[in-house]
């Protein structure tokens, strides 16, 4: 007795449910229910379909690469019946899934987290954008004001100043060259 995987939405196909159809080239195909063999007989591809494991798998919205899918592996050896075996591997049956749903938990919580994260991103975006909407923009428009004009009046007197100085230097220096050079025509 094994349990299959459908070959549609790769759910466990336990014994005595399902249908298997076989082609002529002799590939067999297991279905889990009539839902997954009326879709393959409709040619969907289970990769585009969105409820099926190929198509989560695919969409990075579960584990896709562990090395705990190794143990789902069809090996064709055959066991000779040995009760020990047959107990410790009951066992291992156990602790394998426990640390697959454990894996695949971690998995889900984490692409959960980054969610959440490009969430709050977005919001914060959004009320940059539309601050207009929770604070008026005429709210302390009058101080605002003042204080552009006292800053501007700030600004224009230090021009001024600075500018006031400097042609007054300029002027000096004119002067004193212009006297140099009528020394200079004088001596000539
Ligand atoms: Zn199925």
């Amino acid at each position: 007795m094994r349990i299959e995987t459908c070959y549609f939405c790769s759910s466990k196909i336990y014994p005595g449910h399902g249908i298997q159809f076989v082609r002529n080239d002799c590939k067999i195909f297991k279905f889990c229910r009539s839902k997954c063999h009326r879709a393959f007989k409709k040619k969907k591809n289970p990769r585009k379909v969105r409820w099926t494991k190929a198509f989560r798998k695919a969409a990075g919205k579960e584990l896709s690469i562990d090395p705990s899918f190794e143990f789902e592996k069809r090996r064709n050896m055959p066991v000779k019946y040995n009760r020990e075996i047959w107990t410790k591997t009951l066992d291992a049956i156990k602790r394998i899934n426990t640390i697959k749903e454990r894996r695949q938990g971690q998995f889900i919580m984490e692409r959960l987290r980054k969610g959440r994260e490009h969430e709050i991103e977005s919001d914060v975006k959004d009320v940059q954008r539309n601050i207009a909407l929770i604070r008026s923009p005429a709210a302390g428009l009058k101080e605002r004001r003042a204080k552009e004009e006292a800053a501007k009046m700030d600004a224009e007197s230090d021009e001024e100043e600075i500018t006031y100085v400097d042609a007054r230097e300029l002027e000096k220096k004119l002067e004193e060259s212009t006297m140099d050079e009528d020394y200079e025509m004088l001596k000539a």
